[in-house]
């Protein structure tokens, strides 16, 4: 049967940009993805969006498609269309919606940033289907993030709010890649995880593998140093899931990305630690769940705003 509406998604980060048809039950029919070329000019990174959506036009099923959801990186600003990912140097306040509609043939297309997009997806077809006041967050080299609040997706101004990796958790703590200290993105993600690991003297194992992930492996094999990272990270989570909760109430906090992936090592210890800075009775029964979307959580989110949000 063929479907009734059909939009085109693009998610573009820094690694790749994926790109998809699907249709309004959340059915990807169509995929594309190619590389970003990130440390390239910006235009050449546009060629590249271009070439992915020109193999989804390619598609029989372009004829139907009514607009075009974009998911980034951030920071982006959807009052006016722009995008400035911290991970495409090329692009700064690049005029990615009226470059994509005209490469689109001028049909209607919407952008809104990777964490907002993490929780329309998660909202949509997710974690957080049929919660009104929720948190989803993106943790993995970086924290990301999106808020649910009162049943709909909240942008905010110009599309960054739910930025929990960029909240402050530690007042004294290390200076942060974006001017200010003690975020949780310097000590929830990856690298932070990692490195925190190796100067308490963990090392990893014969393959040289010094990632979150083989910090994670260590950590489920019991190792001391790599459980205490994880512990580390997990009370940042909670720090900001808390103060999260204590501001806009929410109800379940959604986490996914790379990190997340670690399972009971990340999860047992953030909603213990949760207990720790929850605890006005509004806020003490927060549910902390993973994310069930992966990978495509971006794609089925940027298709989400091209239903919910068209111009
Ligand atoms: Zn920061």
């Amino acid at each position: 049967m063929p479907p009734d509406s059909v939009v085109a998604a693009l998610d573009i980060g820094g690694t790749k940009i994926a790109g998809a048809l699907v249709d309004d039950s959340g059915r990807i029919l169509v995929r594309s993805q190619d590389p970003t070329p990130a440390r390239e000019d910006g235009e050449t990174v546009m060629r590249a969006v271009g070439g992915v959506l020109a193999e989804l036009a390619a598609s029989p099923l372009w004829s139907q498609v009514t607009g075009v959801g974009i998911a980034a990186a951030g920071p982006v600003d959807v009052s006016v269309g722009t995008v400035s990912p911290v991970n495409i140097p090329g692009w700064r306040g690049f005029p990615l919606v009226e470059r994509v509609r005209a490469a689109v043939g001028g049909m209607p297309a919407v952008l809104i940033g990777d964490g907002v997009a993490m929780a329309a997806g998660e909202h949509w077809l997710g974690a957080a289907r049929g919660r009104d006041n929720a948190l989803c967050m993106v943790v993995s080299t970086g924290v990301g993030g999106g808020l649910v609040l009162g049943g709909r997706v909240h942008l905010g101004p110009t599309g960054n709010a739910g930025h929990i990796g960029h909240i402050s958790v530690e007042l004294d703590g290390d200076p942060c890649p974006c001017g200010s200290r003690g975020c949780v993105e310097g000590i929830a993600g990856g690298p932070g995880i990692a490195r925190r690991a190796l100067e308490h003297g963990w090392t990893s194992g014969p393959d040289g593998d010094t990632s979150a992930a083989a910090v994670a492996g260590a950590a489920r094999a019991g190792h001391p140093v790599a459980r205490a990272s994880f512990e580390r990270a997990a009370r940042a989570l909670a720090a900001g899931i808390a103060a999260t909760a204590a501001l806009v109430e929410i109800e379940i906090a959604v986490v996914g990305g790379g990190v997340a992936g670690a399972g009971d090592v990340l999860f047992t210890p953030l909603r213990r630690t949760l207990r720790d800075y929850a605890t006005l009775a509004f806020v003490r029964d927060i549910e902390v769940v993973p994310a069930l979307m992966g990978a495509d959580a971006g794609l089925l989110g940027a298709a989400a705003a091209a239903f919910t949000w068209p111009d």
